[in-house]
């Protein structure tokens, strides 16, 4: 999924061309990973272009530094509106990817972060479905990972921090060369975690259910959370529970979300076929609603869209 350079990325404060968005090779968060970020999507929409749920992942993005004792120079509103600025002057009416990040930047080296300057950055570009428009259609295939969910007393995995997902490269790269398409992460427990970058939903008779968020050490998906509410509005039951692998083998349907990888099928989990091997019908409905919800087309979710202009 290559990048696509747009026009501006927004850094500090100021709009720099593309190119001069750079950091220096002895940036304290490139050696040890001590950074936070987001990732967002806008859509257009029939009165223009619109960041899906900005303010939630503003939030978590504040949350993520809070957790870091990270002192950002900006203020959620800032954050916002500087957002809306990067997708505005980059001209992407027809939707975006946004990524701002926050690290430590050049000046200090060692552990302590706490003396390090922090550096606030927003970039944007056009990027497609991340596992692919087959993936979003047909559905995935997908394999438990020999690589362990993070332990929240060795990472705290409430938030996102740069550093935390080299488990989830480990495990992407692990199951892109073993021939599927994404990993699924267990808790040291041995329950079901998440995938490398989005949360999984099993269906068993009509029923959602997903891993309880903490106890499981997974991210509390933006993404997850509005599928929640899509699902309960169709009528269907949502539960945070605790799941083992064979209970994604045994469902009669299963699917991931994440921002990123919007709501995808699973197809297939360690080579068992998942259901009759389909999206499943109320993975299917849910995958729908969402992608009507995130392009304005359902008044009750219009209080999720922040439209740019
Ligand atoms: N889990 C992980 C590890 C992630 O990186 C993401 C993507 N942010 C998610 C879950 C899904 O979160 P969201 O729906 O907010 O994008």
């Amino acid at each position: 999924m290559p990048i696509t350079a747009t026009e501006k990325i927004w850094m500090d404060g100021d709009l720099l061309p593309w190119g001069e968005a750079r950091v220096h090779v002895l940036t304290h968060s490139l050696h040890y990973g001590g950074g936070v970020f987001e990732g967002i999507r806008a859509y257009p929409t029939e009165r223009g272009v619109s960041v899906f749920r900005l303010r939630d992942h503003i939030r978590r993005l504040l949350a993520s530094a809070r957790v870091l004792m990270m002192n950002v120079p900006y203020s959620a509103d800032q954050l916002v509106s500087a957002t809306k600025q990067v997708v505005r002057e980059n001209g992407l009416d027809q939707g975006c990817y946004i990524r701002p990040i926050i690290f430590l930047g050049y000046g200090e080296m060692g552990l302590n972060p706490l003396p390090c300057g922090v550096t606030v950055a927003i970039a944007a570009w056009p990027w497609g479905t991340y596992l692919g428009d087959e993936g979003v259609k047909s559905g995935i295939r997908v394999k438990v990972s020999s690589w362990q969910r993070h332990d929240p007393n060795a990472m705290p995995t409430a938030a996102k921090i740069t550093g935390m997902y080299v488990n989830s490269s480990l495990a992407k790269a692990e199951a892109i060369k073993a021939g599927y398409d994404e990993a699924i992460l267990l808790a040291p427990d041995g329950k079901v975690s998440e995938c490398t970058g989005e949360n999984v939903f099993a269906v068993k008779s009509g029923r959602l259910v997903t891993p309880p968020i903490s106890q499981a050490g997974a991210l509390s998906g933006i993404t997850l959370d509005s599928v929640q509410m899509i699902a309960r509005d169709l009528g269907y039951d949502v539960a945070f529970e605790a799941m083992v692998r064979s209970d994604l083998y045994l469902a009669d349907e299963a699917f991931l979300t994440g921002t990123a990888a919007e709501v995808v099928p699973i197809r297939e989990v360690d080579d068992r076929v998942v259901g009759d091997g389909l999206p499943g019908p109320v993975t299917t409905r849910i995958q729908a609603e969402y992608f009507a919800a995130v392009r304005g087309e359902i008044d009750r979710y219009k209080d999720w869209l922040d439209l740019v202009d």
